[in-house]
């Protein structure tokens, strides 16, 4: 049976560019379709009805119908506007860093509930006012899982071996983890990881957010985790998000 002409899901905006006079093309997360493109016709001008809904940081209704290179976004509503979000510069560049991962992270058209589920998840927690970089570092630890590359923690990732508290690791992330001690690994394998950068990974893993967003970490732990995670997802996604760089200038100008 073919697909509906028209249809109507609940979105996510992950990025979007102009196109000619008055129109705008989004990119959209959905729990059903996953990632699509949609062309939002004549938004730009100040009569248009879809206007100010069709904004990132929102959980939205769109309604759509299918179009050849685009499907047009013909009704839109606000489902869930996470307002405290945009407060914050850091919490908004944080959110556009967030889409930016799921983009990536995404074919078009390939159903992508678990990962729709964490983004607006995360969205709540910027919104509910949780520290920026722990919610980034539990999203990219459960978007590595979503993507089958959940970082090895426990076990040494060459010989399997249970790490123990008293030696060092290595943080290998294209062999997906921690390196033990007596494991040679690969030339480049220097970067080593403290244990308490070791504990806290596996928070990340093994905590709910109420939990994690209790802890009391020492500002040095939470820069090896943010640095191991950043190395593990663009080792994942085979480059670097852009929105890091503005994510860091507004933290730098904090
Ligand atoms: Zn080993």
């Amino acid at each position: 049976m073919p697909p509906p002409r028209r249809y109507s899901t609940e979105a996510i905006v992950l990025s979007r560019f102009d196109l000619g006079e008055a129109d705008r093309v989004l990119t959209l997360i959905t729990p059903g379709t996953g990632k699509l493109k949609a062309i939002a016709k004549g938004i730009r001008r100040p009569t248009s009805r879809l206007g100010g809904s069709l904004e990132p940081f929102a959980e939205l209704n769109v309604a759509l119908a299918r179009g050849r290179t685009f499907d047009v976004v013909t009704q839109v509503s606000v489902e869930h506007a996470w307002l405290s979000l945009r407060d914050s510069l850091e919490s908004a560049a944080t959110a556009w860093y967030l889409a930016e991962l799921a983009d990536r992270s995404l074919e078009e058209r390939h159903a992508a509930e678990p990962l729709y589920t964490l983004l607006r998840r995360a969205y709540e927690l910027l919104d509910a006012g949780m520290a920026p970089g722990r919610v980034a570092r539990w999203y990219e630890m459960h978007l590595a899982d979503e993507l089958g590359m959940r970082p090895e923690v426990d076990r040494c990732v060459e010989c399997d071996r249970v790490l123990e508290a008293d030696e060092t690791f290595r943080w290998v992330p294209p062999l997906g983890g921690v390196l033990c001690v007596r494991c040679p690994g690969p030339p480049a394998a220097r970067t080593g990881l403290s244990l308490e950068a070791l504990k806290l990974l596996k928070a990340y893993q093994r905590l709910d957010i109420e939990a994690l967003a209790a802890l009391r970490i020492p500002a040095a732990t939470e820069r090896e985790v943010e640095t191991a995670m950043r190395d593990f997802i663009r080792y994942i996604l085979e480059r670097e998000a852009r929105s890091l760089a503005f994510l860091d200038e507004v933290r730098a100008a904090r």
